[in-house]
């Protein structure tokens, strides 16, 4: 039986060990150690993602989170008032992944709690997850067997299952004009900035349509006041739902680059877009979708099928041929200093996840 006092035991303990991208050997060692007395060989690859499995009946299923949070995460302070779970409001809360990281930890001891005969699980806790899926891209699938799984990394309840999401292309330029000081000579001057919000009022940003989004999140560059600057720096995305139109998009962007460019041929501007993760749409009626919907009509629930705009594990795990489908942690408002954890959302993620382990 899942156990509420524990579980919130132990999110608190995880969400307490800072682990902001880069950094997790601290909470590796600790759930590593967990999986360990709960039975399961644990084992690392060569980029230190953990990989643990538990010996049962059927195919393995993997059950995946991961370790790293954003920032500010450091010295995280958890607090609860009235069953939700939110930080004292100057760091994130990591929930994102540490509510996912307790309901497979949970979820598991539940199950082999009840002595009964439990599926063959693998666990799969990343690293570096947040900004590139930097684990995923790096884990050693020789090391895992499962073609199917779940990822307990998505908003909401765990009934809210995320079958579509979009691609991803990063875009970084940097941009070259000419340096001159601004009151003796401007006119020998290039102003890269110029240049560079040049470009920004001629990107299509935003919302595009319903499947495609763009941003430009960072623009950079200069030395100070009095100087024309030299370098600018962008740094932005574009997403879709559509493969056909993210080429559509890069198409777009290549092109308000060009023109730019040859309004100063004097600069230069060195435009880099590449692809970090590949949209995915799972197939309602797969069996991996059915795993969870048994899982959850144990409990009373019903799935909520829905589409994502952000990226996850899922993308890469789905990219490398196992039909893995995130689902929701009980967890609002990700990356934000107002970030919560409903805890009773969390119970219910353990309670299915325990219904996955068990077969059920
Ligand atoms: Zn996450």
């Amino acid at each position: 039986m899942a156990d509420e006092e524990r579980l919130v035991k132990t999110l608190m303990e995880l969400i307490k060990i800072d682990s902001p991208s880069g950094e997790e050997d601290a909470m590796d060692a600790e759930v590593s150690s967990r999986l360990e007395s709960l039975g399961l060989k644990v084992s690392h690859d060569a980029y230190k993602n953990v990989i643990a499995k538990l010996d049962g009946e059927g195919e393995p299923i993997m059950l995946s989170a991961h370790l790293d949070t954003v920032e500010p995460g450091r010295g995280i302070k958890p607090v609860i008032d009235g069953g939700v779970l939110r930080s004292d409001g100057t760091t994130i809360l990591g929930g994102d992944c540490k509510a996912g990281v307790a309901i497979v930890l949970e979820g598991l001891e539940s199950a082999l709690a009840t002595n009964r005969a439990n599926r063959a699980i693998e666990v799969i806790f990343t690293r570096h997850e947040e900004g590139g899926l930097v684990g995923a891209h790096n884990l050693d699938f020789s090391m895992v067997a499962a073609k199917k799984g779940i990822v307990f990394d998505g908003e909401g309840p765990p009934n809210r299952i995320i079958l579509s999401a979009p691609s991803q292309n990063v875009v970084t330029a940097y941009i070259t004009g000419r340096a001159a000081h601004a009151g003796l000579e401007p006119e020998k001057g290039i102003s890269a900035l110029l240049i560079a919000s040049d470009i920004l009022s001629r990107l299509p940003l935003g919302r595009i349509d319903e499947e495609t989004t763009a941003n430009i999140g960072r623009m950079e560059g200069g030395l100070k006041r009095n100087i024309i600057p030299e370098q600018a720096f962008l740094d932005g995305e574009f997403r879709s739902l559509s493969n056909e139109k993210l080429a559509d998009m890069e198409r777009k962007f290549q092109g308000v680059f060009d023109e730019v460019a040859s309004m100063y041929p004097e600069a230069s501007i060195n435009l880099d877009i590449t692809n970090s993760y590949q949209a995915y749409n799972i197939d309602p009626k797969s069996s991996a979708v059915a795993i969870i919907g048994k899982a959850l009509a144990g409990m009373g629930l019903e799935m909520i099928l829905e589409s994502t705009g952000g990226g996850s594990d899922a993308n890469v795990f789905i990219e490398k041929g196992i039909t893995a489908i995130p689902v929701g942690i009980g967890v609002r408002d990700f990356h934000t200093t107002w970030e919560t954890a409903l805890i009773a959302e969390v119970m219910l993620g353990v309670q299915m996840c325990e219904g996955i382990v068990l077969g059920k």
